[in-house]
């Protein structure tokens, strides 16, 4: 029960790591405000968790929303101690072909907002003497891959940008992280890869664990984050990626020395 008495805020919270985190927190005793875009999923995961869960429809991208989202969460539930920025889009083409739109959608749902919520939720904690603040970055913002240009720039951005909070506000008793997801088995990924005959085997493979991470994975290590057990933690950029980014991509040769050896 380590939520017990405390208040967060998830943004994409209707759908897969930020509905993961949501059942956590509330499992675990805490309140939950839940915003996302997707207001039926969102509304109806709100309903489905019952007394302490509120939905509101907020586009993150939008920052007057998400300062009545805080305002709404301290009106409803009397504080704000944790907010997880996690609401996030893909976004796929090369910097000739990519349309301005898309690059400018990119950026601001998967990094202004995470400014926006910030900004938002800051002065409240600093007035009740602390909180804790978690952002979903990416693995793509440790590194890059063909094609993810704006996706690559906004998580990068995210991790850097977390590092600045906890600098910033470490005296105030307010935590920043970040996590790095590798590959997760959620509609954002799933929905393009399983478009595509046998992409999604050859995704597992270059991953050490040979498997996508679930949602309840990813959003364990947020709760911790947010928790008090991870009180000494701020500024940190934790990758969840089954070993991805460990990996310098150099060829696996466990399978040609076993070879070698039986011969
Ligand atoms: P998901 O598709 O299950 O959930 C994303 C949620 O964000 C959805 O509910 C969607 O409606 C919401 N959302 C999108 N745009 C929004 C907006 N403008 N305002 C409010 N809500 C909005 O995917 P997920 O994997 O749970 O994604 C959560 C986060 O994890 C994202 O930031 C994503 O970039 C990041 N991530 C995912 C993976 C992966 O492989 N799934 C890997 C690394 C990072």
């Amino acid at each position: 029960m380590r939520f017990q008495g405390r208040v967060a805020i998830v943004t994409g919270g209707a759908s897969g790591i930020g509905a993961a985190f949501a059942r956590r927190v509330h499992r675990e005793g805490g309140s939950v405000m839940i915003a996302d875009i997707d207001g039926a999923k969102g509304a109806a995961l709100a309903a489905n968790l019952g007394d302490r869960a509120t939905f509101r429809t907020v586009d993150v991208a939008d920052a007057e929303a998400l300062a009545a989202l805080a305002d709404a969460t301290v009106e409803q539930f009397g504080a704000i101690d944790i907010l997880y920025n996690n609401a996030g889009i893909g976004n796929f083409g090369l910097t000739p072909d990519l349309p301005v739109e898309q690059w400018r959608r990119c950026l601001a749902v998967n990094l202004d907002a995470v400014f926006f919520g910030c900004r938002a939720v800051i002065p409240h904690m600093r007035s009740r003497g602390g909180g804790a603040i978690v952002n979903t970055a990416s693995a793509s913002g440790l590194a890059a891959d063909y094609g993810f240009t704006a996706y690559n720039a906004a998580k990068a951005g995210v991790i850097n940008y977390t590092r600045s909070l906890a600098i910033d506000h470490a005296r105030d008793g307010i935590r920043a992280n970040s996590i790095c997801p590798g590959p997760v088995d959620t509609p954002i990924l799933t929905t393009g890869v399983d478009a595509i005959p046998g992409l999604r085997a050859e995704w597992e493979a270059v991953v050490p664990s040979r498997r996508f991470a679930t949602p309840d994975e990813i959003a364990a290590v947020a709760a911790f984050l947010a928790s008090d057990d991870a009180s000494a933690i701020t500024g940190a950029a934790i990758p969840v990626d089954g070993g991805l980014t460990a990996h310098t991509g150099q060829p696996d040769l466990r399978d040609r020395m076993a070879a070698a050896a039986s011969a």
